[in-house]
Formats: structure tokens, sequence, C-alpha cells
């Protein structure tokens, strides 16, 4: 893990849920700050919120998986 994704981790750290602003070809949100997906979107381009989406696959797993 390089410094430019954990950093990217830290700031999603505190967030419920996040989205990326850049166009994605499945729209969707993220709830977990180390979701594979979630932590390599460029800081730049990330919103609080879930802006409607549906739950990214990854961080829906991983939550059955923790709680
Ligand atoms: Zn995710």
């Amino acid at each position: 893990m390089d410094d430019l994704i954990r950093h990217g981790v830290e700031a999603r750290k505190d967030w419920n849920s996040y989205h990326t602003a850049a166009a994605e070809p499945f729209p969707r949100y993220h709830n977990r700050p180390d979701c594979e997906d979630g932590s390599v979107m460029p800081d730049k381009d990330i919103r609080a919120g879930t802006d409607g989406r549906a739950l990214c696959d990854k961080c829906r797993q991983a939550q059955r998986q923790s709680s």
C-alpha cells in the first residue's frame, strides 16, 4: 500500500458512506474505508453520501462477514 492509497483510506475513515464524483460504468456507493474499490478513488473525486446509488458488492459482503 503506497502513501497515496493510505491517505485515501484515512480520508474516508469517519464517513458512513461515500462515492466518487467521477463517471463510473456502474455507479455505486461505499460504506467501508478499506473497500478495495473505494480506497483507490482519487481523494479529489470523493463525495460524502450515497447519491442514491446501490451499495458496492465488496462493501456489502464485508458488512455481512463482520457484523
Ligand atoms: Zn465498496
